[in-house]
């Protein structure tokens, strides 16, 4: 159900398509805001995640185009931050090389992007991660970036499955169960809470500098 206006954690008043990142060093735009990623999969259900944060259509539109599924998107929000869509990594039925393709554009921009303020990883919670789910738990854990973990898609199963599901990731990937937002693109389940997680995200002081 959607929230009315006034409890409505994350208004977006404008979001406006900076462009895309295709190479790790390659053209970003200006550092001028804080920035948050949205990690996951392909399929995992990014841009149905991202239309239901912004209540727009834009991010399918623009994510989805040929050609730009394998950049980083970037868009500002209220003029406020910004929002980078991460490409879809772990293509099942690809080579092992292809699948490694996405590592040194979005490990190259995690590690250097001096604006980013957090992480949203997301995960399928029908599921259990994959390597490469693993592989970015390590790399997030590394570089040390708050992270929100999102399980996507909570409308397919049962609460009492839901629940068992939760309690599971969170031993899997030593996550404490508060720390995951159970989502749903379908019924907007998870929505506000973590458009509030995101604004709390965005009020924490600078973490490479703290
Ligand atoms: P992306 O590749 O991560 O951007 O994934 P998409 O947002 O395109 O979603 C992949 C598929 O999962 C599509 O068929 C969506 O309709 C479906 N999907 C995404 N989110 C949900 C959800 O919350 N509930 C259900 N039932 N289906 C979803």
């Amino acid at each position: 159900m959607p929230s009315p206006p006034e409890t409505d954690p994350l208004v977006i008043r404008d979001l406006e398509f900076l462009g895309g990142m295709a190479s790790a060093d390659g053209w970003r735009p200006p550092v001028e805001l804080p920035e948050i990623a949205f990690a996951g999969r392909s399929n995992v259900g990014k841009s149905s995640l991202l239309n239901k944060l912004v209540r727009r259509r834009a991010f399918a539109r623009v994510s989805n185009t040929p050609g730009r599924t394998r950049e980083l998107n970037f868009f500002k929000v209220n003029g406020a931050f910004v929002l980078v869509d991460l490409p879809g990594y772990g293509f099942a039925r690809v080579s092992k090389t292809r699948r490694e393709e996405w590592r040194p554009l979005i490990e190259g921009y995690l590690r250097r992007s001096a604006a980013l303020r957090g992480v949203v990883q997301l995960l399928d919670v029908r599921h259990d991660p994959t390597r490469e789910d693993h592989l970015m738990f390590a790399l997030l854990a590394e570089i040390g970036v708050p992270t929100i973990v999102v399980v996507t898609k909570t409308d397919k199963i049962g609460a009492g499955t839901l629940r068992a599901r939760l309690h599971a990731l969170a031993v899997e990937l030593r996550l404490d169960e508060d720390q995951v937002i159970a989502f749903s693109a379908e019924t907007g389940a998870g929505r506000d809470e973590l458009a509030e997680a995101l604004v709390e995200l965005l009020k924490q002081p600078e973490w490479r500098s703290a």
